[in-house]
């Protein structure tokens, strides 16, 4: 059971995505909670104002500090340790399936998602244990990112897919791509699928589907290969793939 709040401008943005399907599921299980906390509520002006422009000038306004830290606050006032508080940011550290691995281990996450030009800085540095980012791009906001991130780590917690094994064999679970998949019919336009798949020989299906992730991985993402974990066989079969990739 992960806890996630999530501090925005926009909290109808959640339901539409996190409201069906598996992380649906998930959440009417129980087995994941999210709660979607409007930082205009917390507004102490009284048009709930929540940005101000930047004493930098420049083009754009930025989230003010107050809404963002008594928004906070309603979550973590009261409890006996802090949770762990991530600021979705274009600056931050890169979303990776090991940092959702890490993530999946907290027991209480708050997400906090800017918009316009960012946040005032100070509250950043007050309450933000890590930031985020899911890629060298910029969004109008954190929302996308935040919602990114809760799928990823709430797929990961036990009883949420249908098996572990579901993610196990998953791309960048292991370090390398998934080998690809088919189901039925087993001929469509004419094309079959690979006879080891109908072949009822649980050992040679595995070692299909291992050279298959490898020469995935190979063809998509060579970088990947040179940090993943890769056996003697592995590497064997693979300089024999690059001499001879139609073997
Ligand atoms: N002025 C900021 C900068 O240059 O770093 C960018 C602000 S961006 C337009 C508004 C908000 O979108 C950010 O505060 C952040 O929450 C979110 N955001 C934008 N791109 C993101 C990314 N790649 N990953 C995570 N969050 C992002």
């Amino acid at each position: 059971m992960i806890r996630f709040d999530v501090l925005t401008l926009f909290p109808h943005m959640f339901d539409a995505v996190l409201g069906d399907s598996i992380i649906g599921r998930a959440r009417e299980n129980g087995l994941v909670e999210m709660n979607f906390i409007d930082i205009r509520d917390f507004s102490a002006n009284k048009h709930r104002k929540t940005d101000d422009y930047p004493y930098s000038g420049g083009g754009g306004m930025l989230m003010t500090a107050q809404p963002v830290y008594d928004a906070y606050m309603s979550v973590a006032e009261g409890l006996s340790y802090k949770p762990f508080t991530v600021y979705m940011s274009p600056q931050g550290k890169i979303f990776s399936q090991s940092v959702a691995v890490d993530l999946s281990e907290k027991e209480h996450i708050v997400l906090l998602c800017g918009h316009y030009e960012g946040i005032d800085q100070r509250v950043i540095d007050e309450i933000v244990d890590m930031e985020l980012s899911i890629g060298d791009f910029v969004l109008t906001g954190g929302e996308i990112p935040a919602m990114a991130v809760i799928d990823t780590v709430s797929r990961l917690l036990p009883g949420v897919l249908a098996s572990e094994q579901s993610y196990e064999n998953e791309s960048h679970f292991n370090g390398l791509l998934e080998y690809p998949q088919y189901t039925r019919p087993a001929e469509w336009h004419g094309v079959s699928i690979p006879d080891v798949l109908i072949s009822g020989h649980h050992a040679n299906v595995e070692k299909w589907k291992r050279e298959q992730s490898l020469i995935n991985t190979l063809k998509k993402r060579p970088d990947m290969l040179e940090k993943a974990e890769l056996t003697k066989e592995d590497i064997k079969f693979l300089e024999e793939y690059k001499k001879n990739p139609c073997s």
